[in-house]
């Protein structure tokens, strides 16, 4: 669905919206354009991180700046101007993280008062389009009375256990988009397809857990690099034996469990402020994900086998996420 409502048509329609909807689109849209800000900062930097990970995690990597508002007052208000003083209705509010400078700004201005270069605020902002799109994409979905029988034509089993993201749609009575009805399809679809079925998210996890986690067998065990790596990851043949041993430079160590205690729960940061502060070695494959990713689970999961840590559900493949007990 690409249709995209006129300004008055999208108020029209959010005036209909229940407060709980409301909320929600709101939300999402918010949430959506920080996690977009700090992803493209972060790929400024070369870094290239799994989309859904939050802002607040990816906050931990940038020194620069970060989005910590977009606010929709409503109607183009005097009292919320831009830098240069032209009234506002849409307000981005970024900080500088070293500085504490904060900038309130329209798009329009985004570069002239950011002094980001051209090709990121681009960027942003072709990501923020993304992000409007879905909003209207709801907001038609709920004006059509959107229905769940209707978009997904499988008998879903009563079982059927949503993922974490398209439950919280429901439960505030949001249509889904069509990128997760795509989602739900594609696993319904695989798992009526045979033996080579597709795990649903959460046995997805449970066996997860079971395959990168060597120390909950023996500590010498090494795993099967084929579980660990998708394909286009498998190492090259020059660099295979940088891959061993899997176990974390105990250099390393102390860093890690400091994160943990600062609050950051993705490996992925994890790995990330570890090349940036502690020099860990930079090599990554072709995914972007560093290498010293593997090294970094097995830590982690080692200290979940001591209870010092807990595992705590993730969504896809690209990431772990962990938090001190
Ligand atoms: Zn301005």
């Amino acid at each position: 669905m690409n249709e995209i409502l006129t300004n008055e048509l999208r108020d029209q329609y959010l005036k209909t919206l229940s407060p709980e909807q409301t909320d929600f689109i709101r939300n999402h849209v918010r949430r959506g354009k920080k996690t977009i800000f700090a992803n493209s900062m972060a790929k400024d930097k070369g870094i290239v991180l799994p989309e859904d990970l939050n802002s607040e995690e990816i906050e931990h990597l940038l020194e620069d700046w970060v989005l910590i508002d977009y606010i929709d007052n409503g109607f183009v208000n005097p009292d919320t101007p831009c830098e240069c003083g032209r009234p506002l209705r849409y307000q981005y509010i970024v900080k500088h993280n070293k500085s504490n400078e904060q900038r309130t700004f329209g798009i329009n201005h985004f570069e002239e008062h950011t002094g980001l270069p051209p090709n990121i605020v681009k960027l942003i902002k072709s990501g923020f389009q993304t992000i409007e799109y879905e909003m209207d994409e709801l907001l038609i979905k709920i004006f059509n009375n959107w229905n769940i029988e209707e978009e997904v034509p499988f008998t879903l089993d009563e079982d059927y256990i949503y993922p974490i993201d398209m439950q919280k749609h429901l439960d505030a009575n949001v249509p889904l988009l069509d990128r997760q009805i795509k989602r739900v399809k594609q696993q319904i679809l695989s798992l009526s397809s045979g033996p080579k079925r597709e795990v649903t998210d959460r046995e997805f996890e449970a066996k997860d857990t079971q395959k990168i986690s060597p120390f909950y067998a023996t500590e010498t065990q090494e795993p099967d690099p084929i579980n660990l790596f998708s394909e286009e990851e498998m190492p090259l043949p020059k660099k295979e034996n940088d891959l061993k041993p899997y176990a974390l430079a105990s250099e390393y160590r102390d860093a890690v469990f400091g994160y943990l205690t600062e609050g950051v729960t993705s490996t992925r940061i994890i790995c990330e402020l570890l090349m940036k502060n502690y020099h860990a070695p930079s090599e990554r494959y072709y995914s972007g994900r560093p290498k010293i990713y593997v090294s970094v689970c097995f830590y982690l999961d080692l200290l979940v086998s001591k209870e010092k840590a807990l595992h705590i559900g993730s969504l896809n493949l690209d990431d772990r996420y962990y938090k001190l007990t």
